[in-house]
């Protein structure tokens, strides 16, 4: 089961709520997935149980003769025929061309989530959260881009449009609203699923820029190491340790007997801080430049 037919499935198993909700989820169905003809209105889905979900919606608004053919290609063909067409038409104020959001339905915030959850169930599809952040709802319908977007911005979801061969797709990247779309549906326990998978993804991306940057800094650290043990051994070519100060004699030396320690280990071993330490390598490099 991929993770969009789970989501859905889960959509499906909300109770039917009042009349005016079960109405705008069906609207939503109708609007984003069907073929509409004043004599047959016909929904193709890949999922069994979204077919259920239509006839079920169907009987309890109109008691409406619901047909369900399913093909081979594993596509559930759902009819609706006759003067049943008609009736729901009309109610739904939805006219063959173009196809719009009824008012009623865009005034009830229960209704805009029922719409919402309609289209998902109609025309929606959801990456699995490990695979990468995406959303999508498709439809062909123009006119229908402009009233679901604004049913979406009320929600706080800012859909990108793109057109895609003749539909119009709206997308969704960002992994905040993707959860607070999940929510709107009514899937919870998918969207706890999306948040852990991204919890989980987060935790695993800040462990390897960790690590990265562990590295990189030891490499750093190591590059300094050999520099200064370069330079305390051209000192000791040219000048002799025993000419320096004692202070450089003794990091000097420190350096020449550990040359894998960072310089927090050489001021450990000498008693002194880090950045007297630092001051003190900086003083024998400056050094090892003038004789160069
Ligand atoms: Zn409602």
């Amino acid at each position: 089961m991929s993770f969009a037919s789970d989501v859905k499935n889960e959509i499906c198993r909300a109770e039917l709520e009042d009349i005016c909700c079960v109405r705008a989820e069906l609207a939503g169905i109708i609007c984003f997935s069907a073929q509409i003809t004043d004599r047959l209105i016909k929904i193709n889905t890949e999922n069994a149980r979204v077919a259920e979900r239509i006839s079920e919606l169907g009987v309890h608004l109109y008691k409406l003769g619901v047909e369900i053919e399913a093909r081979e290609s594993g596509i559930y063909s759902v009819k609706i025929s006759g003067a049943d067409v008609l009736k729901i038409l009309r109610d739904m104020r939805l006219a063959t061309v173009p196809i719009r959001i009824d008012k009623e339905i865009s005034r009830r915030e229960c209704c805009k989530r029922s719409f919402v959850r309609g289209a998902f169930l109609g025309g929606g599809s959801i990456c699995a959260p490990q695979k990468g952040y995406h959303m999508e709802f498709v439809t062909s319908h123009y006119a229908l881009c402009r009233d679901f977007s604004s049913v979406l911005e009320y929600f706080g979801i800012t859909p990108k449009i793109a057109e895609r061969k003749s539909n119009y797709v709206f997308y969704i990247k960002d992994s905040e609203q993707i959860s607070d779309l999940l929510a709107v549906v009514g899937a919870h326990n998918k969207m706890m699923e999306f948040l852990n998978i991204k919890i989980e993804k987060e935790i695993r991306n800040e462990t390897n820029r960790r690590v990265n940057c562990e590295n990189a800094n030891s490499e750093k650290c190591a590059g300094a190491a050999v520099a200064q043990t370069h330079a305390i051994l051209l000192i000791k070519q040219k000048l002799g340790l025993e000419n320096l100060p004692p202070r450089l004699e003794s990091i000097a030396r420190v350096r020449l007997e550990l040359p894998e320690a960072t310089l927090t280990d050489l001021a450990r071993e000498l008693g002194i801080t880090k950045s007297g330490a630092n001051h003190r390598m900086r003083r024998l490099i400056k050094i090892a430049n003038e004789i160069k």
